[in-house]
């Protein structure tokens, strides 16, 4: 009796086991799936990016040593010269409510989060 309850524990406990490598399987599948995704999102805007850059040069709107003046000077702003931009939340302009600073829009009035003030 003792050892049919301790095989039916283990089936169980296999079948537990498999169905957790599974669901990890899943999400591993599921991450690199997103991750592609991503590197292909990045590679779009770089390409939009360089484009961008090429045609104000082009257009004598700016010079490559200006563009690197500001991307590293945009690049200090958060204290670090480390090629990321670390944007920290900031208040609505209209109702004063902390928004993440990726937001275009106020999560709660849709305020618009760039100041039309000068
Ligand atoms: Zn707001």
């Amino acid at each position: 009796m003792y050892g049919l309850f301790w095989e039916l524990s283990q089936q169980r406990r296999i079948w537990e086991a498999e169905m957790a490598a599974g669901d990890a399987k899943a999400d591993a599948r599921y991450a690199n799936s997103r991750a592609i995704e991503l590197e292909r999102a990045v590679e779009t805007l770089v390409m939009i990016n360089m484009a961008m850059a090429k045609l104000l040069h082009e257009r004598g709107v700016f010079s490559e040593q200006e563009l690197e003046t500001k991307v590293r000077e945009i690049d200090l702003s958060d204290g670090k010269l480390d090629g990321k931009v670390r944007l920290d939340p900031k208040p609505c302009p209209q109702c004063k409510r902390i928004v993440a600073a990726r937001r275009a829009r106020c999560l709660y009035c849709g305020a618009s989060m760039y100041d039309a003030r000068p």
